[in-house]
């Protein structure tokens, strides 16, 4: 019997081998995997990467100049012997696992395992770089599983052979099959839904922004990132949440929980491990400031009424399309969001929470993008503070203003001029202060006037 299976095995391996691309290192080392070279590689990040020297690159390629790596080469990988095929690199997705990796790339699982020198499932968790043996060209239909769905009902709703989807799959036993697995089906069919369920801005990073969108209209619809509630809103077909992740909240590993009904009516749970990853924040240097702007008995109740104002989340999108600098060019950045900061010699406990511009054009200040002013009034740390509602949980605020020329209730257009920086409140010289909220949690702005959220 294990004679067979190992048989089986082999046929398996080689069924892969053989409709890879021609490599020209391989013949030498033929039972080595082999990686192409991507932009931006060094010798030393690919060793890196699959956990080995570079010397022993450097020898199993002959390499005669490390520092002549030229993009689409064909190297050699040592160390991962056995494997064979072109090595692909990739970030763990929702719903995906060792299980439905081995099924998706045809890979057995000990060789995944193998391939990241692992042998636990946990570390396939949201983001996670895994190595991987490029799929062979297929026309199979990817589809995952929903709460009380089975592979059979599945594979004729797919209108795929039971049987042959469970020999694609290299299924066991097609009765216990856990749901939210991701399959593949036999069937050429470019009609279906995908992917119910997509992030943008992975791997997710303390201090900046990231979206979900859900392929549902149901509106049952709850999420969370570690203690963080998703706030849902349609966004065409879909539902989408914008979200931040706090700066000083530590990185790690935290749960992803996603609760829905599909568009076939069915439930959908989600548990998974999501990564939060470092935001790579300098500390800037120590602050000396008038101690009675850091007495917490008047900064907290000004903290407090910040959070409020910004806490509503209005349903309508008043803005579109990217951000633009609230101040004219030339734009000169003092501080930089996420920045940890000391003041009156205590410890780094705070970070800076919005982008500091310098007085480098003029002092106009201008509203970023459309939306509706919500507050202006004079405050002890922030001076004198403008907040704009953007819509969808998202508010931008700026501090220190010498002039406020907006009304609470108006509505503005992005590049209207809504004030005239200063230095007033908890500040060492005229600068704006532009801190960007959203749903609840302060994030670095400026990848906000690049990419267009959600
Ligand atoms: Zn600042």
């Amino acid at each position: 019997m294990k004679v067979y299976k190992l048989l089986i095995f082999l046929l398996f391996i080689t069924s892969w081998i053989v409709p890879s691309t021609t490599v020209t290192g391989q013949s030498e080392n033929p039972e080595y995997p082999v990686y192409i070279v991507q932009p931006g590689d060094t010798i030393n990040l690919i060793a890196i990467k699959f956990d080995i020297s570079a010397a022993d690159i450097i020898a199993a390629n002959n390499i005669t100049d490390p520092n002549l790596l030229s993009v689409n080469t064909q190297l050699v990988i040592p160390g991962i012997k056995g494997v064979s095929g072109v090595l692909t690199y990739k970030a763990v997705s929702i719903g995906e696992n060792p299980d439905s990796l081995a099924r998706i790339y045809q890979i057995p699982k000990d060789v995944i395992y193998r391939l990241n020198q692992t042998t636990s499932p946990s570390e396939f968790y949201i983001g996670s770089n895994v190595i991987l043996v490029e799929s062979p060209e297929n026309s199979y239909q990817r589809s995952s599983l929903s709460s009380g769905d089975s592979l059979f009902e599945r594979s004729i709703q797919e209108n795929a052979s039971f049987w042959e989807t469970t020999m694609l799959n290299q299924v066991e036993n097609p009765w216990a099959i856990l749901p939210n697995e991701t399959f593949l089906f036999p069937t050429v069919n470019n009609n279906k839904e995908e992917n119910n369920i997509e992030f943008i801005g992975l791997p997710l990073t303390q201090g900046k922004s990231a979206v979900i969108n859900v392929n549902t209209t149901a509106q049952d619809l709850t999420g969370r990132v570690g203690n963080l509630e998703l706030q849902f809103f349609p966004n065409n077909s879909k539902q989408s949440s914008i979200f931040g992740i706090h700066a000083m909240l530590p990185a790690g590993l935290y749960p992803f929980h996603l609760e829905f009904k599909n568009n076939l009516d069915q439930n959908v749970v989600i548990d998974q491990l999501i990564l939060i990853q470092q935001g790579f924040y300098p500390q800037d240097p120590p602050l000396q400031v008038d101690p009675s702007t850091l007495d917490e008995s008047l900064t907290k109740p000004e903290d407090e009424l910040i959070f409020q104002v910004t806490s509503p989340f209005t349903t309508e999108k008043l803005w579109s399309g990217v951000f633009s600098y609230p101040v004219d060019d030339p734009v000169c950045i003092k501080s930089w969001f996420g920045n940890r900061r000391s003041y009156n010699d205590q410890p780094y406990n705070r970070f800076h929470t919005g982008v500091d511009f310098g007085v480098c054009a003029n002092l106009n200040i201008y509203a970023p993008a459309d939306g509706k002013v919500v507050f202006t009034d004079s405050l002890l740390t922030r001076g004198n503070a403008t907040l704009i509602d953007h819509g969808l949980g998202v508010y931008s605020g700026f501090w220190h203003q010498e002039t406020i020329l907006v009304e609470v209730g108006q509505f503005v257009k992005a590049g209207e001029l809504i004030g005239i920086i200063g230095t007033t409140g908890r500040s060492t010289g005229p600068h704006l202060h532009w801190e960007l909220v959203v749903n609840g949690v302060q994030v670095d702005p400026l990848p906000w006037l690049e990419t267009v959220f959600p």
